[in-house]
């Protein structure tokens, strides 16, 4: 069995920090739960990993970030949420999108996603939650994840996201990270990096080279190699030292109570509605695909919370 996990490392001089990530399972479990086409593996590949490493990024318990992809290309969007504790997960409304590949041989993920925005929701448990919004640079996910970081929150960062495919269209590899930028960096250790990261190997092949059938106790060494071969090229000076091991997996924390919320939400109009034509509902979550059955006295005491919750 594939595993997903985090690693988080700094250079010497203390000049960037590094949010990098294996997430070959999570991926795999998406890829069958949504049945995603090879593009939309891609997609939603590239899209849980940077939003899971965006949510361990916070760090604070009980933070999280959503990240939502919208275009006018045949994925439609991809939309993915995260925790500070490592917990990712995402659909692509259109898991069936495939389009050719570019000339270069590489999947066309900007063109599944066309020309659209980039909206970034963090909830970090205050009342309003902090939301932003982006052009799409490119679509291709790690670009506009760099491009939001800059626009929307002033940091200076690098994203990489990749893929491997295995030969059922699933994830055969699948890793990232983020580089952040600190605010004293030594212009010396941008430059050494910057001169590497066009060598650096591919994330997603080097995951996908890493032992998949490793047991817990064995995975954190798998992730000290994984950075420390993402890094081998850089100067002693700015080498890259290995910090914390983070989880980082696929979960949906989905509950009939969630769902409950998205029926109230509706208002008592609708909840009305559905009880006169159906006289029970079947609402699926959209993240995992579990169903959840409401039954009608359950609607009737929804609908009872909306109108009481109104008066409030
Ligand atoms: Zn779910």
């Amino acid at each position: 069995m594939s595993f997903s996990k985090a690693i988080t490392g700094m250079d010497r001089s203390g000049s960037f920090r590094i949010y990098m990530g294996i997430t070959t399972s999570a991926v795999q479990q998406a890829h069958m739960l949504h049945g995603t086409s090879p593009l939309a593996t891609h997609l939603l590949g590239r899209a849980l990993t940077g939003t899971g490493l965006f949510g361990l990024m916070l760090r604070e318990p009980g933070f999280k970030v959503t990240l939502q992809f919208k275009g006018d290309g045949p994925a439609e969007q991809v939309l993915c949420t995260a925790d500070s504790a490592g917990n990712v997960k995402g659909y692509v409304a259109n898991p069936q999108a495939d389009l050719p590949p570019k000339e270069d041989g590489s999947p066309d993920v900007g063109g599944a996603l066309g020309t659209g925005i980039l909206t970034c929701i963090r909830d970090t448990g205050t009342a309003e939650p902090y939301v932003g919004k982006v052009d799409l640079v490119s679509g291709e996910i790690a670009e506009d994840l760099t491009y939001y970081f800059l626009a929307s929150e002033q940091q200076n960062t690098l994203v990489s996201l990749g893929v491997k495919l295995d030969e059922n269209g699933g994830a055969a590899g699948a890793g990232g990270m983020i580089i952040q930028v600190l605010p004293d960096a030594l212009d010396e250790a941008i430059d050494a990096l910057e001169a590497w990261l066009p060598l650096i190997p591919s994330l997603s092949v080097l995951a996908a080279e890493m032992p998949s059938d490793a047991t817990e106790d064995e995975i954190p060494e798998i992730m000290r190699e994984f950075m420390r071969r993402a890094f081998s090229g850089m100067p002693e000076e700015y080498a890259v030292d290995p910090l914390d091991i983070l989880p980082l997996d696929w979960n949906c924390d989905c509950s009939e109570e969630r769902l409950e919320e998205v029926l109230i939400s509706l208002g008592s109009k609708e909840i009305s509605a559905i009880i006169e034509e159906d006289g029970e509902a079947e609402v699926t979550c959209q993240f995992c695909g579990k169903s959840y059955h409401f039954d009608k006295p359950h609607l009737e005491a929804l609908r009872m919370k909306c109108i009481t919750r109104k008066m409030n």
